[in-house]
Parts: C-alpha cells; sequence; structure tokens
C-alpha cells in the first residue's frame, strides 16, 4: 500500500508548501482541513492543500502531522482554489494567502463552530419582584436595572466591570430571579419597513442589462457607471432582491464600513433576510461568528471591506463593489491583493454575476468596459432631478488666501449660510500647519527619521510626523539657532477650523479627520451630526468625500489640490479628478443646485476643464490614450519590488543586484532602481525597481523565475536576508 503523503501550506514567508506523512495510518486528513505540524523548533498550524502520492523528498526526510484539527474543510475547494490563484498571479506565499482567508481564532486553532456563549435572562419572578428588596445588593440592583434595557446580558456586557458581578449574578439565579441560558450565536432577521420604490427608466435600462445574467445564474460583469446621486444604490438593491428571491447569498463589498452607516441603514430597512457585516471594527469572535454564518449560509446579505472577499459561502448569487475605484480595495502590505480584481476572478469561477458601482471609475476598469470585456451601464443624471452642481475656480494668483480662504470663497460661505445651507470645505491636510519654519536661520522642522516635515498641531502642543507617528512637544525657539522666530508656513484642517470660528462667530463648526475621530464610533457621529444639519461648516480630510449624502449641503469649497496637478505619480491626476469629483458630489443632492468651489494656482489645468463639464468619459478617454503612448496600465503591466533597511545603500544595492540577477523575458524591462519619492521613513532608507511589461505572462514568468532564483542561490538568498523587501503586482502607488 502507498503511503498518502499530505502537503501542507503553512503561514511563513516561504514560497513552497511542505510535505508530511500521515500521524497514522487511518487518519488522513481532509483537502482544506487545518493540521497542526513540526516545523523546525515550532509546531505551526497550516492549511491541508494537496494529497499526493509522493513527494520530492524521500520519504524517510518526512514527518509525520502531529494532529488533524478540523473533521471537514476550514477552506471549501473554491477557496482553496482561489487561494492558490491568488499566490500564483500575487506571487505571494500560499501559506500567507491561507491564513489571510481564515479568522485569527481559527488561525490559532480554534473550533471550527463559534462556541456556544451564556446568557442570562429574567425571569417572571425577577420581573414582578420589588426591587426594593435589593437595596442592600447594589450589584444586584445594578444587574436588574441592566435588564430594563436588554432583553438578556452576556459577559460582555460586563466586561468594564470588576469580577464581583459574577457572584451577585449567582445570587440573583439562587433566588429564582434570573436563568442562564447557554447557546450558540443566532443571527437575527431585520424587519423591513420601506417599500422598493420605483426604478426610473435609466435605472431600470442598467438593471436589465444585469437581469439577464441574474436569471440564467451565470458570470457577468457589468460596470454601473453613474454619477453621484444618480441611484446606483437603488440598482443594486434591485438586483439582489432577484438573488434573495433564488434564495442565494450577496457580498457587497464597501470601501470603510466607517464611512457607509447610511448604506447599512438602508439595508436594514429594505431587506428582511439576515444581515451580517465583516469589517475590521470586529473583534476576533465577533469576526468568526460572521464569518460561520455566511459559510452556513443563515446569513443571505455579507457586507464587508477588502478581507471580507475571502468569506465561505454556502450559496453565493451576486458579488457587488460599490465604489470600486476606491484605493482601500487594495491591501498595501503582506499579500498586496486587489479586492476588486479578486472578486471578478471569484464572479468568474463561481459562474455568478458582479456588478462594479462608481461615479468615477478607475482607468482599469473603465478601458475594460470600453473594451467590451465588461458590459457597461450608464446611470447620466441624478436620481432626484437636481441638477449637477456648478463648478468655478478662484484663482489664487488674483486674490491669495488667508488662513487657507480665498475672498471670494470667504462671500460665498457667507451668502450659502445665511440662505440656512450648510458649507463643506475639503483640504486634504490634517493638523495646523504642516511646516514650522524658523525666520532668523531659514531652517524648518523635521522630523529625525524621515525625510518630512513635523506637523504642527497646535490644539495638543505637538508636533508630529505623519509618516512615523513621532511626536514632540512645540517648544518657542528654533531648534537649530535658538531664536524665538517661528513662523506656523501653510494650512491644515485645524487651523482652517479655527480660522472659520473667528470670522463666523455664529455659525456651527465641525471639524472631520483622522485626529478628530480617533475613538471608535465619533466618525460615524460627526458624519450622523453633518447629515442632520447640527453644523454649519464642515471642514474635513478626503474623510468627507465619500459616499454620503448630505441632504443640505450648497456650497462646497475645495482649498488645495495644486499638489496633485504636477506629481510624478502618473494615477495622480485619475485619483485627484476622482477625488474632486467624489467631493463635488455632495453639493446639492435634495431639491437645490449646489455650488462647487476650487481654489488653485493652476486655473488653466486641462484637468479642471473636465471637472466643470462634469464629462467623466472625455477625461477618462485623454488619459488613457496618454497611457497608451507610454505603455502604462492597463496597456502595459507593472511589478514593483521595494526593498528598506536602516543601513543607508543596503536596500539600494539589493535592487540593483537583483536587477542584474532578474532575466527579463521578451517584452519585459527591469528599470534602475530608484530611492522611494521619500526616501527615509521611521529611520529606514527605502528604494523600488520598477519591472514592466507588455504581456502578464512574461512579467509573471520573469518574476517567478527571480524569486526561484532568490530562494535556491545561497548568496542570492543572504542578500534578500539582509535586507527586508517586497514584491508588489499591479502597484498602486509608488511610495
Ligand atoms: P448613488 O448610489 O448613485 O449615489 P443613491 O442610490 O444613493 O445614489 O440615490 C440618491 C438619492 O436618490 C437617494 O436619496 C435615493 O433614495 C434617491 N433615489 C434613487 N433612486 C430613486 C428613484 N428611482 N426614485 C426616487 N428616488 C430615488
Ligand atoms: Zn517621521
Amino acid at each position: 500500500m502507498t503511503t498518502r503523503i499530505i502537503s501542507v501550506a503553512v503561514p511563513v514567508p516561504l514560497r513552497q508548501t511542505f510535505d508530511f506523512l500521515p500521524a497514522n495510518e487511518q487518519d488522513l486528513p481532509v483537502l482544506g482541513a487545518r493540521v497542526k505540524v513540526p516545523f523546525g523548533p515550532r509546531t505551526l498550524i497550516g492549511v491541508v492543500v494537496a494529497l499526493k502520492d509522493d513527494s520530492d523528498l524521500p520519504l524517510s526526510r518526512l514527518k509525520p502531522i502531529k494532529e488533524t484539527i478540523d473533521q471537514r474543510a476550514v477552506l471549501a475547494p473554491d477557496l482553496l482554489s482561489l487561494a492558490s490563484w491568488i499566490s500564483q498571479y500575487y506571487l505571494a506565499p500560499l501559506g500567507e494567502v491561507c491564513e489571510l482567508m481564515l479568522p485569527v481564532i481559527l488561525r490559532q486553532g480554534g473550533d471550527l463552530e463559534p462556541p456556544a456563549v451564556k446568557s442570562w435572562r429574567l425571569t417572571d419572578l425577577g420581573r414582578s419582584s420589588p426591587v426594593e428588596e435589593l437595596n442592600r445588593a447594589p450589584l444586584q440592583l445594578a444587574i436588574i436595572r441592566r435588564f430594563m434595557q436588554h432583553q438578556e446580558l452576556t459577559a460582555a456586557h460586563f466586561k468594564d466591570e470588576t469580577s464581583s458581578w459574577r457572584q451577585a449574578l449567582r445570587s440573583l439565579i439562587e433566588k429564582g430571579w434570573v436563568t442562564e441560558h447557554t447557546e450558540h450565536p443566532k443571527l437575527a432577521s431585520t424587519s423591513a419597513d420601506t417599500s422598493e420604490v420605483d426604478l426610473n427608466a435609466d435605472q431600470q435600462a442598467a438593471f436589465h442589462a444585469i437581469h439577464g445574467a441574474l436569471e440564467a445564474q451565470q458570470f457577468s460583469c457589468t460596470l454601473l457607471h453613474g454619477v453621484t446621486g444618480s441611484g446606483k444604490t437603488e440598482v443594486y438593491f434591485a438586483a439582489m432582491q432577484e438573488v434573495l428571491d433564488q434564495q442565494r447569498q450577496v457580498l457587497l463589498l464597501v470601501p470603510e464600513i466607517g464611512l457607509t452607516p447610511q448604506l447599512m441603514d438602508r439595508i436594514a430597512t429594505r431587506f428582511t433576510v439576515p444581515v451580517v457585516s465583516m469589517h475590521s471594527a470586529l473583534n476576533d469572535r465577533e469576526r468568526h461568528i460572521a464569518w460561520w454564518h455566511s459559510a452556513s449560509g443563515d446569513a443571505k446579505i455579507i457586507v464587508g471591506t477588502r478581507s471580507a472577499i475571502f468569506s465561505p459561502f454556502a450559496n453565493l448569487g451576486l458579488i457587488v463593489v460599490d465604489e470600486e475605484h476606491d484605493a482601500s480595495y487594495k491591501q498595501q502590505d503582506g499579500v498586496r491583493y486587489q479586492a476588486r480584481d479578486v472578486a471578478i476572478y471569484r464572479a468568474k469561477k463561481a459562474n455568478i454575476p458582479i456588478i462594479l458601482g462608481s461615479a468615477t471609475p478607475a482607468l482599469e476598469t473603465y478601458a475594460n468596459a470600453q473594451f467590451g470585456k465588461y458590459q457597461l451601464s450608464s446611470l447620466t443624471r441624478r436620481a432626484t432631478d437636481t441638477a449637477l452642481p456648478k463648478v468655478e475656480l478662484i484663482d489664487l494668483n488674483l486674490q491669495p488666501s488667508n488662513d487657507g480662504l480665498s475672498p471670494a470663497l470667504m462671500e460665498a460661505i457667507k451668502h450659502t449660510l445665511a440662505n440656512s445651507q450648510q458649507v463643506m470645505l475639503f483640504l486634504n491636510r490634517r493638523g495646523f500647519a504642516p511646516v514650522l519654519y524658523c525666520a532668523a536661520c531659514k531652517q524648518t522642522a523635521k522630523c529625525h527619521r524621515c525625510d518630512s516635515h513635523l506637523t504642527i498641531h497646535r490644539r495638543a502642543n505637538r508636533m508630529r510626523c505623519h509618516h512615523c507617528g513621532y511626536e514632540g512637544r512645540i517648544t518657542p525657539q528654533c531648534d537649530h539657532c535658538k531664536a524665538e522666530e517661528l513662523v506656523e508656513v501653510g494650512d491644515g484642517t485645524q487651523r482652517v477650523e479655527e480660522a472659520l470660528a473667528m470670522r463666523f462667530p455664529h455659525a456651527e463648526v465641525l471639524r472631520i479627520d483622522r485626529d478628530s475621530t480617533r475613538r471608535k464610533g465619533e466618525l460615524e457621529a460627526m458624519l450622523g451630526q453633518a447629515r442632520d444639519g447640527d453644523a454649519d461648516i464642515i471642514v474635513g480630510t478626503q474623510l468627507i468625500t465619500k459616499g454620503h449624502d448630505f441632504p443640505n449641503i450648497g456650497l462646497v469649497g475645495v482649498l488645495d489640490v495644486d499638489q496633485g496637478l504636477y506629481s510624478t505619480d502618473f494615477r495622480a491626476p485619475e485619483h485627484l479628478f476622482q477625488q474632486l469629483v467624489q467631493v463635488s458630489g455632495r453639493a446639492g443632492r435634495r431639491d437645490t443646485v449646489g455650488r462647487v468651489l476650487i481654489q488653485t494656482r493652476f486655473p488653466d489645468h486641462p484637468l479642471f476643464k473636465s471637472v466643470q463639464s462634469h464629462d467623466f468619459n472625455a477625461f477618462a478617454k485623454q488619459l488613457l490614450s496618454e497611457r497608451e503612448a507610454a505603455d502604462f496600465p492597463p496597456f502595459g503591466y507593472f511589478a514593483l519590488i521595494r526593498a528598506e533597511s536602516p543601513h543607508q545603500a543596503a536596500a539600494m544595492q539589493f535592487l540593483r543586484r537583483a536587477k542584474q540577477d532578474i532575466q527579463a523575458q521578451a517584452g519585459v524591462v527591469v528599470l534602475d532602481a530608484v530611492p522611494a519619492p521619500m526616501e527615509r521613513r521611521a529611520g529606514r532608507y527605502r528604494a523600488q525597481l520598477l519591472i514592466t511589461a507588455e504581456q502578464r505572462s512574461a512579467l509573471h514568468a520573469t518574476l517567478q523565475q527571480w524569486l526561484y532564483h532568490v530562494s535556491t542561490d545561497k548568496e542570492a538568498k543572504k542578500r534578500a536576508n539582509s535586507v527586508r523587501w517586497s514584491l508588489d503586482i499591479d502597484p498602486l502607488d509608488f511610495y
């Protein structure tokens, strides 16, 4: 009888799987199950990715696995093959991909099914007994009071208390006032209270385009390109309803849950099926439970951020990717996957439709729609029949700004407030001022660990580096010459907020940025406050630009975007355009025509013409023709090797050597190693090497060959271990 060999993906940064023998002849784990395996001196938890008859190693060198954790797969066959595709496409270690797909509790060896939890409920006796009886037992009284707000309590309700609540609870159980239950977590259905809206003609046309694929239950990829407020969400909902009627599940990917409380509300009021959300604010247990409900099929709608694309499903029928252009779909460390692209691959394999929605599609997506690879549905008008806002430019050369605000913008703010409408001001720079300058010695305050300036946070009396987190006190004297002639140069959201409070003393000014929303729930609360009209002027960073529906914004002011106009990053114009369209979209959403004012020193820049005419198509076509001429994505393919080291020149040396070692296939070009745009960050020197190709397959083959060299050649391996490096396929940012 041949011995079966078990291939295991182990969570280590090595691009290979490892072979083991069964623990004993009877006990052969199934594909996709977790196993504990000996790994050097350690024991690691890996996933069985293959069962085979022979190994590259002699049998005598294989060790037996230590333990089989699961009797059935944690990664079902569809997820195993997705993992293997991701590993091949992003050239990432399969073990790390498998790890990424599992909730933390399962990575650590926890039971597949979330364990039952204890909960406590009030009995009839407890409900009818007079609470005065507890006057001498304040803890018991406090627990009974809590039952007035909650039908049942779990340990989570007491997590901020000292442990004496357990004793108090036990006394209540002995008295017969409270009973204890032990149950597996259940999913509640929501109670819908709104009826469907009638889709308008454009929405109907968009829905019909998807409908065929929904009915036939087969793959199709549709770009739903609709201007802000055109009713894309309603089209998603119609498609989702169709799939729910087929008793199948829907996955809705969103950029950030914190930014989409309205969407969650709309789902809860529209659908009666159980909904789970998956995002980074969940704790490990909550995430495990959401994962479980998705796998069992109990959850019908799964709303999640990037990593939700790895969820298991019992019977998935549709994927929707909302704001598909959003950069948060790209993972920027570890396995550098792009969730939108993974979603398309997954939909194709599962043979189900996928909808990508955006007012400003990524150029890659837009091009695919133009080439006919995706279906295109366009919504060109707002659903509520309000006109798109009027966009005007303010030439800062003619009228300089004071604290970030030009006279023309000040006038417009005054006018808007007088009309009882809200003002939204966008400035993508938090803090008070980005530069502290000494008029005596002409030096500026710099981070000693990064090639960057320290940002002044006056309220906290701190100078902070936004790149490495360093912070220090603001001193009245210059660090270099000790003169007391420091000047705060440039504008951040805090300075603008202060200036507004001074100039509009009767207006409620609300600042929304990472600093003002550090605590959990704060961002949601502030967005709610802005939406409910409890703020007259909202000043914020890109946090305020995304997808919110603020009903009463009459004016949007864009304070400073000039940096993005002449950036070296080839994607900068695309991202700037998307940002301007998104922020402009916040103006005049209900019954008023909104006004948008953009302050700039370069009013003749062609990008503004497209923003003013709301002509995404013309702009996208122009950018695409530039990209085509330069063989940039989506006409060429990029990969970026990044390296960093605390030793100056080490990263550059490693990449120069990599360039020599890479044997470029036909059509593949390896550029020169260059320092990163900000070379030193958190005390590390960073460099990058760009590899471009006409064909993806040649790019992959070239990189695979180099990765093999780096992992097998002794000298190359040593060099690779001397720096920290990573490989990014389809990089989004160059830094
Ligand atoms: P988008 O997702 O494109 O930004 P939404 O779906 O949020 O647009 O719609 C914008 C606004 O228009 C919302 O207030 C929504 O309730 C409303 N709306 C959308 N479709 C319709 C419709 N067919 N009839 C009436 N109102 C609609
Ligand atoms: Zn720093």
